[in-house]
């Protein structure tokens, strides 16, 4: 069994600086501290560390670092990956590298740490320890990430804590297994979890990432139609729409549902996703979220924003229609929606 490890920065691995923590210059010392926890992990796993030749923290990252890291996967051939990586866009990457990878179940597991690997107390060596353990198993299929003793699958993953040690949740699915003794994998994985989609994915091997514009807009009560237009001008290639509840908009506003309706009569994707963390995207519900519908918008179902946006990403990046991106934003592409 070979796991590659790929450290691309994060605070797992930071120093302090006069401007606060900082990817570590010194990985070689980080590098050193992975050796000793390798040594205790099994005997017969060939453990590889690798790091991306700028280590940034992830609130840099782009969506050519995601491709960045799917290019360093590809380039070390191995049986399962660990991704080392911060914490703060570590759910966007992690849809991210779900969709580019859709139909191939080789585990990839990211993690980090909230605590640099040689702070007091750090959660660091835990996660590590876990996320190997998962690459290490026949039972993980695909992008997860493995944060606080659970596995969960990647492209469902938000971060809900900058404080806590279990700073990472799936709201609207069960974790796919609990660390313990022994771990408690959940009931669907019994069967092993497919990262396949449920229906031919039309764009073969995926164009790599490009960074695109896209919008992520959130509503909140008084704002006018005058301010919705100017950040809207000139127009995104892409607009997610933070709504209320199942998705609801400020209808009422005289031509705020105008504003969107123009983008989607321009083909540009307008996707309607929600404030609420554990939310099934509805538009049908009321007639705050009909008149959406009505204008050409589509509702984002349960994927969380993380999964949205980077799907946005993904699929205009393999050059699709607004037609064609509408029509993926409603089915699975590898299981990030219900
Ligand atoms: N800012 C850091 C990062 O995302 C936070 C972390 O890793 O916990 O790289």
């Amino acid at each position: 069994m070979r796991i590659q490890v790929i450290y691309t920065g994060g605070t797992i691995g930071m120093e302090p600086s006069a401007q606060g923590l900082v990817p570590g210059e010194n990985s070689a010392a980080f590098a050193a501290w992975f050796g000793e926890l390798c040594a205790e992990f099994s005997a017969g796993t060939d453990i590889r560390f690798s790091r991306l030749p700028t280590l940034i923290d992830s609130s840099n990252a782009t969506p050519l670092d995601w491709q960045r890291i799917l290019d360093a996967i590809s380039a070390a051939p191995a049986d399962a990956y660990v991704v080392l990586h911060g914490t703060d866009t570590m759910s966007y990457t992690a849809a991210a590298l779900s969709y580019a990878r859709a139909g191939n179940d080789t585990p990839v597991i990211l993690t980090g740490a909230q605590l640099p690997y040689n702070a007091p107390g750090s959660d660091a060596g835990k996660n590590v320890f876990g996320a190997l353990k998962a690459a290490n198993t026949s039972r993980t299929r695909g992008v997860c990430l493995y944060f606080g003793n659970c596995l969960l699958a990647g492209n469902r993953s938000t971060k809900i804590s900058s404080m806590g040690f279990d700073g990472f949740d799936t709201p609207l699915v069960y974790p796919l297994a609990t660390a313990g003794v022994p771990w408690r994998w959940a009931e669907s994985t019994a069967k092993p979890l497919s990262a396949s989609s449920p229906v031919p994915l039309p764009w073969g091997k995926p164009a790599p990432y490009r960074c695109h514009d896209v919008i992520i807009l959130d509503l909140a009560p008084g704002m006018s139609v005058q301010r919705l237009q100017k950040m809207l001008t000139p127009p995104p290639e892409a607009l997610i729409i933070r709504a209320f509840g199942v998705g609801n908009c400020p209808s009422a506003e005289p031509g705020f549902v105008q504003v969107l309706a123009d983008l989607c009569a321009a083909d540009i994707p307008v996707v309607v996703s929600s404030q609420c963390q554990s939310a099934d995207v509805t538009l049908k519900a009321y007639e705050t979220g009909q008149v959406l519908a009505n204008a050409g918008c589509v509702g984002s179902a349960d994927m969380t924003l993380e999964a949205t946006y980077a799907k946005l990403v993904f699929l205009l990046s393999q050059g699709l229609s607004g037609r064609e991106i509408r029509s993926w934003m409603t089915r699975s592409v590898c299981g990030e929606l219900s």
